[in-house]
């Protein structure tokens, strides 16, 4: 039996006439402020070492760095990879950080150019910075590629066991790149802004270098008539809500010490011990309402039927007298 021919899915476009190119989706608002912030970063990033394969000697193909946008500019972005004028070093480095990193099936240029990308977007201002991006470039892609082994089809359970403690490893490795890249660009000193400081009555901040005394909780600490804040370490302003150190202290006094009480103050201006004066009933207090036969209505109900039972009693005897 002859076999049908499929008819076409779309039908014949008439001869002679030019396919219509089709009208992107118009951009909504935050698509095309984003397509903005795109374009202001790339006119403001310079472009990165690009390389090119050229035909190299015994018929194989070999890598060399682009030169077509400038012989000067070119010299530029392949500095700027490595951090380093000197065109020996970056040569090396490049190479090395390149031979570090799977190429995870990108062709050898490709590959190139990608390493490159990476360093450069770490911007290394010497050496030292250099050589702490590459590392980080070869760190970053062997977990990823260990990551990828863990993840292929039919393995083994220890295999994909040992991917993963490997993957593990270097991503824990590459948080520490991270960190030590910016300590050293922090000089190894770390700044904290303050931003918002409250301050209750009662309260105390210290703003500054402040070291916890030795000798723990009892120890007397040093304090003069400067607010105070004890400095955090990290970056990440804790909320003062929860900072015992600056929130309004209750206003009771301890009858055995006749020290101050030190627990964190309510509305009231007092501890949730001390109490404070009680704010009285609810608003609206429904608390008090009796129902069925407690209810003033109903008292009052019952004292009415009890009056006129008595003035019908009294009618009655005066009736039996007559
Ligand atoms: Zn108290």
């Amino acid at each position: 039996m002859a076999r049908k021919t499929k008819k076409p899915l779309t039908p014949k476009k008439e001869e002679g006439t030019k396919p219509t190119k089709e009208t992107p989706k118009p951009m909504t608002e935050s698509e095309k402020r984003r397509f903005e912030e795109f374009v202001t970063r790339r006119q403001a990033t310079p472009l990165a070492v690009k390389f090119v394969t050229k035909d190299g000697k015994n018929g194989r193909d070999a890598i060399t760095q682009d030169m077509s946008y400038g012989a000067d500019n070119a010299m530029a972005a392949f500095s700027a990879a490595a951090g380093s004028v000197d065109s020996d070093f970056c040569c090396k480095l490049l190479n090395q950080a390149v031979n570090a990193s799977p190429s995870a099936g990108l062709e050898t240029v490709d590959h190139s150019n990608a390493v490159a990308a990476t360093m450069t977007g770490l911007a290394p201002q010497n050496e030292l910075e250099g050589l702490l991006a590459a590392q980080m470039s070869a760190c970053h892609n062997a977990a990823m590629e260990c990551l990828r082994r863990a993840c292929v089809k039919d393995q083994t359970f220890e295999g994909r066991k040992m991917n993963m403690t490997f993957a593990d490893r270097f991503m824990r490795t590459f948080a520490v790149q991270v960190e030590a890249l910016g300590k050293y660009r922090k000089g190894g000193q770390q700044k904290v802004v303050v931003e918002h400081v409250h301050v209750y009555p009662g309260g105390q901040a210290i703003v500054g270098n402040f070291n916890q005394p030795p000798g723990g909780r009892g120890t007397p600490m040093e304090t003069t008539n400067q607010p105070h804040v004890s400095t955090q370490s990290d970056s990440k302003p804790r909320p003062c809500r929860f900072n015992l150190a600056v929130v309004k202290k209750c206003s009771a006094r301890s009858k055995r010490t006749g020290n101050p009480c030190r627990q964190p103050a309510m509305a009231n201006g007092k501890c949730r011990f001390h109490g404070g004066k009680s704010t009285g009933a609810p608003v609206g207090n429904k608390n008090a309402w009796k129902h069925g036969d407690y209810s003033a209505q109903a008292q009052e109900r019952r004292r009415e039927m009890r009056q006129l039972l008595r003035e019908a009693r009294q009618f009655l005897a005066e009736q039996d007298e007559i």
